[in-house]
């Protein structure tokens, strides 16, 4: 048997944009409609990319606004970051290139591989509308910051497991495809 690589990443985001569902979906599978808001936890899941085996250890951090800072223990060790804003959230987006900079201020490096997910995409187009986020202002962040771009909902398990094995192949420098590694 082979051993498996370790890599640390961490889901940031604003409160309530569904960075513990995400990361439950990812890790068990399920949904669960009430998650205790404010707690940090650690999750490690095994996945495999190509040919290599991974150990993921998930780092789904408390809410952060414009005034709290980050966390830096959480931040040890982090090779990548997922920042979660919600799609029927106009500020949670808004606070995603703050997020960044902090992130990038407490790791003291120019860049680290980024996923910007927006997660509740089964809410566009229900009438629940805290300002709404369309796609192609995701994607024109996440351009413009250099990370990559997936569309979740972490209730009907949409883009969950695509977010995760997109941020690993950044942290790897993987590009595209690998069915056939
Ligand atoms: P966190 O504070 O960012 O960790 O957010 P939570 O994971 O606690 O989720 C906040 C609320 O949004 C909870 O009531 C979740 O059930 C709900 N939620 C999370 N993800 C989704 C989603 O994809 N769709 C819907 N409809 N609700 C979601």
């Amino acid at each position: 048997t082979r051993m498996s690589k370790h890599r640390k990443i961490a889901v940031m985001g604003a409160r309530n944009v569904g960075k513990s569902s995400l990361t439950v979906q990812f890790v068990e599978s399920r949904f669960v409609e009430s998650y205790y808001p404010t707690i940090e936890n650690q999750f490690t899941k095994q996945v495999v990319l190509g040919k290599t085996a991974y150990t993921l250890e998930i780092c789904d951090t408390a809410g952060q606004d414009e005034f709290s800072l980050i966390n830096t223990k959480s931040l040890m060790g982090v090779k990548g970051v997922a920042i979660v804003y919600s799609c029927v959230n106009r500020a949670s987006f808004e606070i995603v290139e703050l997020i960044r900079d902090k992130i990038l201020d407490q790791l003291g490096l120019d860049n680290v591989p980024t996923v910007i997910v927006a997660n509740k995409i089964d809410l566009r187009d229900s009438g629940i509308n805290g300002g709404r986020v369309d796609s192609r202002e995701g994607a024109e962040l996440a351009a413009r910051l250099g990370a990559g771009f997936v569309e979740c909902s972490a209730k009907l398990n949409i883009g969950v497991e695509d977010a995760v094995l997109q941020l690993l192949k950044r942290i790897e420098g993987i590009d595209g495809d690998l069915s056939d590694a």
